[in-house]
């Protein structure tokens, strides 16, 4: 339990607090559980903690019970970040053989080809851009697996948006295509560590790294660059990299209809990139976006991060249907993102909900230029 003592102060603060935070989890407005709650599963991890409760799989479980979206600590008078002591409790639980079976077989499936879809991506990926963009260029588009899986034509399209731009580039087309966040996720620590080493030498030599997943961003700098395992520059979503370069782009069209912009947590709570959406939304919008009720550091979740659909496949499937349930109260017709994994969500439960358009925003800008 020694990993346990880093997070001394986050689990002592929330197993005495009264649960202040507790109406704006997520996981627990889906469950209706009081164990659920940021303090109910940080109660539970103190007991584990001082050795008064065993870990036991129905604990460990629990534990998977956290998308880590971070809305909690928006709300936390110590801006207390539950997920770290969560994860910490994962990596243990998957080292014990005591994380849920769905868990345990999802590493098995990550080490087949290196990512969390069991799929060969570097034939798709060069075939995508006709084999364009495959020699080392300072700029590496790295577009993240869950693009690459759900989500191909958005590659296509940022590949359009660059080569407009000018932009000298390389796409990052290997099979293993993967930052890795999903086995940190789910506590995987050593098939992450020998992805990491593998990955790190595919992402060296370049000046900039830029994304279209807002995961990968964060991943990439967190665990790549902050340790010293890549030196690249500036690693950027882009989202960034495009709101201060969109005025050289000559539009044809304007976005029409009623959008309503979700902030995925990643870009947002993660790493603070609230505006540069907002600033190309401006930019390719008839008629201006409109904010859904909580956003920027209050916007809730999709319900995608944290492994919780690989663990808690309902939860996350809940916390989606809450988000659409919201754009359809305000009149919404057209949901922007700039996620893959929200836009999957978000999408996934708009058809159940009846059917909803959701978007990436480079698509939304690569479908209104020549
Ligand atoms: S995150 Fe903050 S508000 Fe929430 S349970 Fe912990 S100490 Fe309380
Ligand atoms: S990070 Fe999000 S899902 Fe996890 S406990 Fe906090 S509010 Fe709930």
């Amino acid at each position: 339990m020694k990993r346990l003592k880093k997070y001394e102060r986050e689990i002592e603060f929330c197993s005495y607090c009264p649960k202040l935070c507790r109406f704006s989890c997520p996981v627990a407005k889906v469950t209706c559980s009081e164990a659920s709650t940021p303090t109910g599963k940080m109660t539970i991890l103190k007991l584990i903690k001082d050795g008064a409760f065993e870990f036991t799989p129905e604990a460990a479980e629990l534990m998977y019970q956290c998308s880590g979206c971070l809305l909690s600590r928006a709300y936390c008078e110590h801006v207390i970040e539950v997920i770290g002591a969560f994860e910490a409790a994962r990596a243990i639980a998957v080292e014990k053989g005591i994380a849920p079976k769905r868990v345990m077989e999802f590493g098995a499936a990550f080490t087949k080809a290196g990512n969390p879809y069991a799929k060969n991506f570097g034939a798709e990926l060069r075939d995508l851009t006709s084999g364009r963009h495959l020699q080392k260029a300072p700029m590496l588009l790295f577009t993240g697996c869950t693009m690459a899986h759900y989500f191909p034509e958005t590659i296509k399209h940022a590949a359009k948006v660059l080569e407009r731009l000018g932009v000298d580039f390389e796409i990052l087309a290997e099979d293993g295509l993967c930052c890795g966040y999903p086995m940190f996720a789910t506590g995987h620590e050593k098939i992450l560590e020998e992805h990491k080493t593998r990955l790190a030498k595919k992402l060296a030599g370049h000046e900039t790294i830029v994304s279209l997943c807002p995961t990968c961003v964060w991943f990439l700098k967190t665990h790549y660059q902050k340790p010293g395992l890549i030196s690249a520059g500036a690693i950027s979503h882009a989202t960034e990299f495009l709101s201060t370069r969109l005025g050289a782009l000559k539009l044809k069209s304007k976005v029409e209809g009623k959008i309503v912009y979700h902030d995925p947590c990643h870009l947002g709570r993660y790493l603070g990139i609230y505006d540069p959406p907002r600033e190309i939304l401006n930019q390719i919008s008839a008629n201006g976006f409109t904010e859904f009720h909580e956003s920027r550091e209050r916007s809730e979740c999709c319900g995608g991060g944290g492994g919780l659909p690989i663990a808690h496949p309902g939860i996350a499937r809940g916390i989606g249907m809450h988000k659409i349930r919201q754009f359809q109260q305000l009149g919404g017709e057209l949901l922007a993102t700039a996620c893959p994994m929200c836009e999957r969500m978000l999408e996934r439960s708009g058809k159940e909900a009846g059917g909803v358009k959701v978007r990436d925003l480079i698509s939304l800008i690569a479908e209104n230029i020549d």
